[in-house]
């Protein structure tokens, strides 16, 4: 089993005299810096000058360009997006990396797949939360803490670890426990969580359903529209995957550990979840995503516009409206639009 750190395993006092710089405030870099100042941990932003740097800004934190705060940081976290962050890294960071400086990522991917190679020099680490941006400041303010997964890729100062566990006690996740893994491991995990079709499946549930004469209102309602699947889930964080079962009927016990099995073939899902695996663990996917993005998103963009005016979104887009959900449309993002 893999070891999993607490609060009493770290020690905020690896950070002292030193410089954490943010390099990203979005998402996770706006929690995670909000939550080390709350840790008396020094912190500084690096951003373009955008209005990620005005909300720092706001926030009350010393902003400097990436470049500039790569410079003056000791421990660096690589907060920006992971498909730009070759190029930021190349371009703007590694230029003011310093001996015995650590880099502190959030997503094992670029490294796990050669897409960011630091200079031996450097200790190179990872401290990935299992939560989104907003549950790592509420989490922290609530006193709970969230998880994460740790680990550290290059220890050029033998104290690597040490610097890694006190940055994930500072933002909080030490106090739920922040599990020892591999920056490999993170990036498959995950790669491997989006990848393998639980959003389709729900697709072609939708289209079963609709097949089999049924109102499409109804349908979404029970898959995923009501919320009681969040609930579920929720149900299932606390009580365990099966456990929670104990909150539904009898009829769906049943139904959800004997009849399910009866028509679902296994040893072929198994078959294709090995076939995804290999797709990641090979590189062939890190070079297809390359690649996406050199064609500025080729194969996203009609796969996205499809989505949107399937059967399934346009009776979604109808139900949320009637039920004052929202008003508009919903949209391809910005970056994938025309
Ligand atoms: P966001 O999409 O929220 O963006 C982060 C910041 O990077 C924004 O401030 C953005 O500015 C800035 N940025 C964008 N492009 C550049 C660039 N070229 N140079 C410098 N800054 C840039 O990222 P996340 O917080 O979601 O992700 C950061 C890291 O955390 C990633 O490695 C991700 O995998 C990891 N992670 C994310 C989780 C999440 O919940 N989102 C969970 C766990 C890990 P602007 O907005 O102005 O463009």
């Amino acid at each position: 089993m893999a070891r999993i750190y607490f609060d009493q395993d770290a020690d905020l006092e690896h950070l002292e005299g030193r410089t954490v710089a943010v390099i990203g405030y979005g998402n996770q870099g706006q929690a995670q810096a909000l939550n080390l100042r709350d840790s008396s941990v020094n912190v500084i932003v690096g951003s373009p000058p955008d209005a990620s740097a005005r909300q720092a800004e706001g926030d009350g934190f010393e902003v400097r360009s990436v470049a500039e705060a790569a410079r003056a940081g000791d421990v660096l976290l690589m907060l920006i997006p992971d498909d730009v962050m070759p190029a930021a890294y190349r371009d703007q960071v590694q230029p003011g990396l310093r001996e015995g400086d650590a880099l502190i990522f959030a997503s094992g991917y670029n490294v796990a797949f050669g897409r960011i190679v630091p200079p031996s020099a450097m200790d190179v680490a990872m401290v990935a939360p299992r939560m989104i941006g907003k549950g790592v400041r509420e989490t922290f303010l609530e006193g709970r803490g969230f998880p994460s997964l740790v680990a550290v890729e290059q220890d050029a100062t033998g104290r690597a670890m040490d610097v890694t566990l006190a940055i994930a006690k500072g933002i909080g996740s030490t106090r739920m426990g922040a599990i020892h893994s591999s920056f490999r491991e993170e990036a498959l995990v995950d790669l491997f969580t989006e990848q393998s079709g639980g959003l389709q499946l729900y697709r072609l549930m939708f289209e079963a359903l609709v097949e089999a004469g049924c109102d499409p209102d109804v349908v979404l309602l029970e898959l995923y529209a009501s919320g009681e699947l969040s609930e579920m889930w929720a149900a299932a964080r606390d009580l365990g995957l099966f456990g929670q079962l104990r909150l539904h009927s009898r009829t769906s016990q049943y139904g959800q550990q004997v009849t399910s099995l009866r028509h679902l073939d296994a040893d072929e899902v198994r078959r294709q979840f090995r076939a995804v695996i290999e797709h990641i663990t090979s590189g062939t996917f890190a070079e297809e995503w390359d690649e996406e993005r050199r064609s500025g998103f080729a194969r996203l963009r009609p796969a996205a516009q499809a989505n949107l005016s399937h059967p399934m979104q346009l009776a979604e887009n109808r139900l949320y409206r009637e039920l004052r959900r929202r008003t508009d449309q919903v949209e391809l993002p910005e970056w994938l639009g025309d």
